[in-house]
């Protein structure tokens, strides 16, 4: 299925992360020459997979779901169906006990006890009479409006405070909008009960899958697909000239050495705010402004490697409490065993913070010795077990969807759109809460514009469907359907 339309035209694909290598690939598929341009010295971005002495791990832990069936496909040929289905079993540590993930209203009403579940429940029933879903604006108003103060405090608040940085009135209620749609108490208690309700809600997973060598072997599939010389890697954008609302030309910096190219087509997917200080010349001040309004959540990410064949059973681990310095831990051989050497295992960690605060400004050692105090204390690992740590720090992990950002959203893009062979996609590129599913999507959809047609993504996920009769490992154990209504993790 390559090259059918005998196009000849030029295109680069700003950014090798999983939304610019699947635009770049469908280029390729319809006759565009796409020159991806990335930063990094590995392609995949936030959906890379990093290996560091035989232990393989995701910048945080990434399950692939979709409920595109032809996408799935997609993804299940370009890895040459070696994923696995993983069930996802992950706790909450809170008070010094742990509560199942995602939220089972009798798991956690047991939890806190009769007198406070009876609290939670009157707090939500005079929820509902005195409800006006029209002045929801924040994240602690949606939640308390369907869940009720109480249950508000108890479970969301904590954690969504940590992964933000910003106090719940302050985030907007578009993010939870979109990640838990239509759910409220009633509902989830109703699906608790008739277990086969919980299929209609979106976030109601327990299955995921995942490649078995990390996250990072889709888009290193996607190169693979993609002529090799058109991958530039550790090519840094750093100007975008335009004239009469066209882009003209990009120039690159590569290993020191500066290029520019003069695609016919753009398809950026660098973090917005970026892309937009980048252009010259400069667009105007308020644009620039609004740009420089849209802030991202950035990560450490601190991995210990531990003399140890396992140290829980769980997908992830979510740490509300303010006391404990990461968010959430997930230990990469749990969703597949060849992520760590035979005997052994790593702990990834991930410390929710902002660039240039004290935890993004920590040396690695402190970060590391903080992180090791934890584990110790939570009874996680021994400090004899641990073998060898590494520190990442990640910027632009999490587009911040503070009060505002939308009118800041809509007057950057509004004025991009005015260059006509410039398309915006992917997650930092459109500034858009996409998991990776979405983030594919949106480049696919970039080419859609380009080409003026639509993509036939089911004929992408035929090809190699004679292996698709080999068995799927089931990894762990198995999990029940259950409503993900705490909602609260990224
Ligand atoms: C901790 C964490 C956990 C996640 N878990 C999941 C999950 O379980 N499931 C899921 O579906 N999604 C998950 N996601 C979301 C997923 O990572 C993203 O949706 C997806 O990777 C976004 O891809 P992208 O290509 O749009 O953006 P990115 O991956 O950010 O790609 C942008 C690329 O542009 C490059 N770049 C930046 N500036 C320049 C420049 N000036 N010049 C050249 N290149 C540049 C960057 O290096 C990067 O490679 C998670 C994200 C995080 C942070």
């Amino acid at each position: 299925m390559v090259n059918t339309t005998g196009r000849d035209e030029t295109a680069a694909v700003l950014g090798a992360g999983i939304t610019g290598l699947t635009a770049a690939y469908f280029l390729q598929q319809y006759g565009y020459s796409p020159l991806v341009i990335e930063r990094d010295n590995q392609v995949g971005g936030l959906a890379k997979t990093v290996n560091y002495n035989g232990f393989r791990f995701d910048l945080g832990g990434h399950r692939f779901l979709t409920s595109n069936a032809d996408l799935e496909r997609f993804v299940k040929n370009l890895l040459n169906h070696r994923y696995l289905v993983v069930n996802r079993t992950s706790n909450i540590y809170l008070n010094n006990r742990y509560i199942k993930y995602p939220l089972q209203p009798w798991n956690a009403f047991r939890h806190v006890g009769y007198r406070q579940s009876l609290t939670f429940l009157s707090d939500y029933i005079l929820q509902k009479c005195k409800s006006n879903r029209d002045n929801v604006r924040s994240l602690e108003e949606w939640v308390v409006q369907r869940f009720g103060r109480s249950l508000y405090e108890v479970f969301f608040k904590g954690y969504s405070e940590k992964v933000w940085g910003l106090d719940c009135t302050q985030i907007d209620s578009d993010w939870i909008a979109q990640r838990i749609q239509n759910l409220n108490l009633a509902k989830a208690i109703k699906s608790a009960i008739s277990k086969r309700t919980s299929k209609h809600y979106a976030t109601l997973t327990d299955k995921f899958l995942y490649p078995t060598d990390g996250i990072g072997s889709i888009t290193d599939n996607l190169r693979t697909r993609i002529d090799a010389s058109n991958v530039k890697l550790e090519a840094e954008v750093q100007r975008i000239s335009h004239n009469n609302h066209r882009i003209t030309s990009i120039d690159y910096v590569q290993q020191g050495q500066r290029y520019r190219t003069a695609p016919e087509h753009i398809i950026s997917t660098i973090p917005l705010s970026v892309m937009v200080k980048r252009l010259d010349p400069q667009p105007p001040t308020h644009i620039v402004g609004a740009a420089n309004k849209l802030r991202s959540r950035d990560l450490v990410l601190v991995t210990l490697m531990v003399n140890r064949p396992q140290v829980s059973n769980d997908s992830w681990v979510y740490f509300p409490e303010k006391e404990v310095p990461f968010g959430r831990i997930h230990e990469p051989r749990n969703w597949s065993e060849r992520m760590a050497p035979k005997g052994k295992t790593a702990v990834v960690t991930e410390h929710f913070c902002f660039r240039g605060d004290t935890t993004w400004s920590a040396s690695n050692e402190q970060l590391v010795q903080r992180t090791v105090d934890s584990l110790c204390k939570l009874g996680f690992i021994q400090p004899d077990e641990l073998i060898d740590a590494v520190v990442l720090r990640i910027a632009n992990a999490y587009p911040l969807f503070e009060i505002g950002y939308r009118e800041h959203c809509e007057t950057v893009c509004g004025y991009l759109s005015q260059f006509e062979n410039l398309n915006l996609a992917g997650r930092t590129g459109a500034f858009r809460y996409y998991n990776m599913d979405h983030a594919m999507l949106s480049g696919i959809e970039a080419v859609e514009q380009l080409a003026g047609e639509k993509i036939p993504l089911a004929q992408y996920g035929h090809a190699n469907e004679e292996i698709n009769s080999r068995p799927n490992a089931i990894h762990g154990e198995s999990n029940e359907m259950c409503p993900d209504y705490s909602g609260v993790a990224p």
